[in-house]
């Protein structure tokens, strides 16, 4: 950093001490959001509607871009002793059992990891309880004021800012942008963990026609699976529901065995239903504005969601800091932000048709991964740069 910029950055202003932050859900976004405003002098409460801070589902890759946005939080330390450091990533012929390609991701800095989600909740709410965040159990908000003041215990919270980190059936987004229930997206997802020994640290996208599995380690000897499958319904009650193991394993009947051999150890799944919204319009107003999944949910098939989670949570305290007024702060926050996701949800969206290919199409763009793997290694990884090589705290610096 120059000497003037340095000048300039020791000499700014801040807002946030002093300020009263409420946030609503208590996910990786209302998290990182309220360790980041706790950072910067904010008074902070967090108000969840579970009775326990937990995260359904196994494991989560957070990329060197989220990594980045949790090391400027001070959690490098902690981050570092968890979680698995991914080398690579293997796209593999689900029939045929052959890996297509290896790209590399060892050299990515900060490292890319695999973590158990539970175990980044812990370590964000120890963060958040360190810097003096408060959290409330049990407070489902059902209703926002469009100036951000809600009910909780009978009582009106009025904060210098709302934040609705309320996950994709956010009651915050309606308030903002109107009601419109989110699309089932033709997807369905298995999620489980299977016992592994000695496990390669990379991620293996397995692909087959219309499907695709993807498998990768988390610490304590276990693999992490997400299975997808296109489906053109949605017909359960709910968004998530305990499945039989075997219609998982009739799902990839055809497959080669050593992926058939990973099924055969579930025990027990879960399924989901994929569901979206288009990218939120509108991200705030007066004092009340969206993050994560509230604003922008995506499919899983570029591991971003909560990674953008973190970083909207990192950015939105920055623009906040250095704004006395709210709402100009805010705005900057959504012309920052609403690109960018846009940009990442595209290539998620696109790689659930990649992944998916069938008859001729697949073998040619089977053939064409093999080629980039001889003779361009880096260039698979080396299109992702926009998104891996981004630097919140670099950019609010
Ligand atoms: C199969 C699958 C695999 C994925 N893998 C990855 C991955 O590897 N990497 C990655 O970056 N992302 C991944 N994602 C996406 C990621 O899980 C989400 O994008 C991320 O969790 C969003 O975080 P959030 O905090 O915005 O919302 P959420 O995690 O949904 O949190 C919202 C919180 O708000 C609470 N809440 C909701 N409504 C209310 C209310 N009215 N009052 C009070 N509290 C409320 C909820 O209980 C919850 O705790 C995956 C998703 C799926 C489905």
């Amino acid at each position: 950093m120059s000497v003037a910029k340095r000048f300039i950055a020791t000499t700014k202003m801040r807002h946030n001490a002093n300020r009263h932050v409420a946030i609503i859900g208590g996910g990786i976004g209302g998290l990182t959001a309220a360790l980041a405003f706790a950072k910067s002098g904010a008074e902070v409460t967090v108000y969840e509607q579970a009775p326990a801070l937990t995260e359904v589902g196994a494991g989560l890759q957070i990329t060197p871009n989220g990594m980045r946005a949790l090391y400027a939080l001070g959690l490098e330390p902690k981050i570092s002793e968890k979680g698995i450091v991914a080398q690579a990533v293997v796209p593999t012929d689900a029939i045929s059992g052959r890996a297509i390609a290896r790209f590399d991701l060892g050299r990515q800095r900060p490292p890319y990891r695999f973590f158990h989600r539970a175990e980044l909740i812990d370590l964000l709410w120890n963060a958040c309880a360190a810097n003096g965040v408060q959290v409330k159990l049990g407070a489902r908000i059902s209703e926002i004021a469009s100036n951000g003041s809600f009910q909780c215990d009978q009582q009106t919270i009025s904060a210098d800012l709302t934040i609705g980190a309320d996950g994709v059936r956010s009651v915050a987004r309606t308030v903002l942008n109107g009601a419109s229930d989110p699309f089932f997206t033709g997807q369905v997802a298995w999620r489980a963990t299977v016992p592994v020994k000695d496990a390669e640290p990379v991620a293996t996208i397995w692909m087959a026609p219309g499907r695709h599995m993807v498998t990768y380690p988390l610490e304590g000897g276990r693999l992490n699976i997400v299975a997808v499958q296109e489906r053109s319904q949605w017909a359960q009650e709910g968004w998530h529901h305990a499945d039989d193991p075997g219609n998982l394993r009739h799902v990839f009947a055809d497959c080669h065995w050593r992926l058939k051999s990973i099924l055969s150890d579930v025990e027990t799944v879960n399924l989901w239903g994929l569901f979206r919204h288009p990218v939120a319009p509108k991200w705030y107003q007066g004092s009340l504005a969206i993050l994560g999944d509230a604003a922008h949910p995506t499919l899983p098939f570029l591991a971003q969601g909560a990674n953008l989670a973190i970083e909207d949570a990192f950015e939105l305290a920055q623009f906040c800091d250095n704004d006395a007024d709210i709402e100009n702060a805010l705005s900057a926050y959504q012309d920052a932000r609403k690109p960018r996701v846009t940009r990442a949800i595209n290539a998620a969206n696109a790689n659930a048709k990649n992944y998916h290919l069938r008859g001729l199409k697949r073998y040619v763009a089977h053939a064409g991964l093999r080629g980039m793997a001889r003779v361009a290694p880096d260039a698979f990884i080396g299109r992702l740069g926009w998104l891996y090589d981004y630097d919140v705290a670099d950019i609010h610096r």
